[in-house]
C-alpha cells in the first residue's frame, strides 16, 4: 500500500509554519508497513486543492490529508473533495448534533457558519473528532483501475493525532491489513571518507530497487548509512539486513564508527570510558567543539575520560618558523599530559573565527595542525589540509581531531 500525504494551509507553503503533521503522518504509517511516496503541501487555493486531491488519488492507495476543514472561508477542504471526486456536500445531522453539543458544553452560542463542518461529500464517513468541531472525511474513490481511501483530518496538531490514533489506524488495521509489518530502519555512522567514494565502495548497495534499501545522508561532516526493510519483527529485520551489513563492514572497515543516533564525540567517549582512559583536550581558536562534545557524556569512574581542557583563543606563537611553532605546539601537549598526569593528549590548531563560520562564503583557512600526545609513546603531529562550507569545515575538523583520537585507541586493542 503506497500513500499520500497532503498538507493544506498558506501558512505552511509561504514558510511561516513548518508542516509537522506530514513528518508525524509518515512515521506512523511506516510503523504500520505502509510506504509514503509523496508529501504534497499546497495553499488555501480551490482550484490547486481539486488538483493536489485528483493527482494523489490517481497515483496511491491512500490518501491522509491535513487542514483547510474549519468554519472559515479558506477552509477549502470539503469542498475540494466534493468538486474533485463529484461527490456533492450534504448537512449530516449526527455531525451537526456534535457540533452543536461542543459549543453548548463550552456554553457559546454556535455561529452559523460552523454548520459547514457537519456538510461531508456523498459516500463519505465521518471521522469523530472528540475535542474539535471540525470532524474528519473518510471516503473512498473508485477511478476504475484502482480504489483509494481517502483521510481528510484537520490541521491542528493535537486533534490530528488524536483522530488517527482513534479512527484512521484501527481501519488502516482492520480493513487493509496494515500492521503485519513495519519499516525498521538501521544507521551505521562513518567518518574520514567522502560521500561519493561511499558509493564507489560499495555502488551495489544503494541501487534503488535494492530490498534491503540503504541511503546515504551526510550531516555536519558525519556520514549516515541508512538501512532500511519492512520487516514482521525486530528479529527478522535483523536477518534480512546481516548480510548487508557485513558487506558495508567489510567494504568500509574502521571509517564505520558506531551504529544508532550517536555522533563521534559518543563513540570516542564510550571508548575513553571502556579502556579506563584518561584525556586532556587543548584547542585553539575562536569557537571550539571537542571538549564540549565529550563532556557531555559521563564515564563510568568520573577519573576517566575527558578529565582536562585548555581553551586559547588565538595560537601563542605566530612569528616563528612552521617548524619551530610545530615543535611549540608538541610542547604545548606534552607539557599538558605531564602536568595533569594523563594517558593521552589532544591539540587541534586552529578553529575559523565563528563570524567566518557563519557569514563567510570563502573558506577562512584550510590548512590544519593536530598533536596527539601519548603516555610514554612519541607525539605525533598531523597537518591536514580541509576544504568545506565554512560551517562544515568547523565540525569537519573537529570531527578528524576526534579520529585521530578513535583510530589511537583502535590500535591499542
Ligand atoms: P480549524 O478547525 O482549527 O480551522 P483546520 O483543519 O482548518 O482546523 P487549519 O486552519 O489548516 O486547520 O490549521 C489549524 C492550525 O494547525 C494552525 O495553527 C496551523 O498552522 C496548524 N497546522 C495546520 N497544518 C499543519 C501542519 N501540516 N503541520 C503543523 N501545523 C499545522
Ligand atoms: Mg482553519
Amino acid at each position: 500500500m503506497r500513500a499520500e500525504i497532503i498538507s493544506i494551509g498558506d501558512e505552511l507553503i509561504s514558510g511561516n509554519r513548518l508542516d509537522t503533521n506530514s513528518q508525524w503522518l509518515s512515521q506512523q504509517l511506516g510503523a504500520l508497513g505502509i510506504q509514503t511516496a509523496f508529501h504534497t503541501t499546497v495553499g488555501d487555493c480551490h482550484a490547486d486543492n481539486i488538483g493536489a486531491f485528483r493527482n494523489a488519488v490517481s497515483r496511491v492507495d491512500l490518501v491522509v490529508s491535513t487542514g483547510g476543514l474549519g468554519p472559515t472561508a479558506d477552509d477549502l477542504t470539503r469542498e475540494a473533495i466534493a468538486d474533485a471526486f463529484h461527490r456533492p456536500l450534504a448537512l449530516r445531522q449526527e455531525a451537526l448534533s456534535h457540533i452543536e453539543g461542543l459549543f453548548a458544553t463550552r456554553k457559546r452560542p454556535m455561529p452559523e457558519r460552523n454548520r459547514v463542518q457537519a456538510m461531508f461529500p456523498e459516500g463519505a464517513r465521518i471521522v469523530p473528532n472528540p475535542h474539535g468541531t471540525a470532524p474528519g472525511i473518510d471516503v473512498t474513490i473508485d477511478s476504475g483501475d484502482h480504489t483509494c481511501r481517502v483521510f481528510a483530518l484537520p490541521g491542528v496538531p493535537a486533534e490530528m493525532k488524536q483522530m488517527y490514533q482513534d479512527t484512521i489506524e484501527p481501519l488502516l488495521i482492520s480493513e487493509h491489513g496494515a500492521g503485519k509489518e513495519r519499516w525498521f530502519y538501521r544507521e551505521l555512522k562513518l567518518f574520514g571518507i567522502g560521500e561519493s567514494d561511499v558509493e564507489k565502495l560499495i555502488p551495489d548497495l544503494i541501487a534503488r530497487d535494492r530490498d534491503p534499501v540503504v541511503g546515504i545522508t551526510v550531516s555536519k561532516a558525519t556520514i549516515t548509512l541508512r538501512i532500511a526493510a519492512c520487516c514482521e519483527s525486530e528479529d527478522a529485520f535483523r536477518n534480512r539486513i546481516a548480510p548487508t551489513e557485513q558487506i558495508i563492514h567489510e567494504k568500509l572497515g574502521l571509517l564505520v564508527f558506531g551504529s544508532g543516533p550517536g555522533d563521534l564525540d559518543e563513540a570516542v567517549a564510550k571508548m575513553l570510558d571502556d579502556h579506563q582512559l584518561k584525556l586532556g583536550v587543548i584547542e585553539f581558536g575562536a569557537g571550539v567543539w571537542i571538549a564540549p562534545a565529550l563532556s557531555k557524556h559521563q564515564t563510568t569512574d568520573p577519573e576517566y575520560g575527558l578529565v582536562a581542557a585548555r581553551w586559547y583563543p588565538q595560537l601563542p606563537v605566530v612569528s616563528r618558523s612552521p617548524e619551530e611553532r610545530d615543535a611549540s605546539l608538541k610542547a604545548i601537549a606534552e607539557e599538558m599530559l605531564r602536568s595533569e598526569s594523563l594517558d593521552l593528549c589532544l591539540l587541534v590548531a586552529t578553529y575559523p573565527p565563528i563570524a567566518d563560520v557563519i557569514t563567510s562564503t570563502t573558506l577562512p583557512s584550510s590548512d590544519f595542525t593536530m598533536v596527539l600526545a601519548r603516555k610514554g609513546k612519541p607525539s605525533r603531529l598531523t597537518q591536514i589540509t580541509l576544504g568545506a562550507h565554512p560551517e562544515v569545515l568547523y565540525h569537519r575538523l573537529a570531527k578528524t581531531g576526534l579520529n585521530l583520537l578513535r583510530t589511537e585507541l583502535l590500535q591499542r586493542d
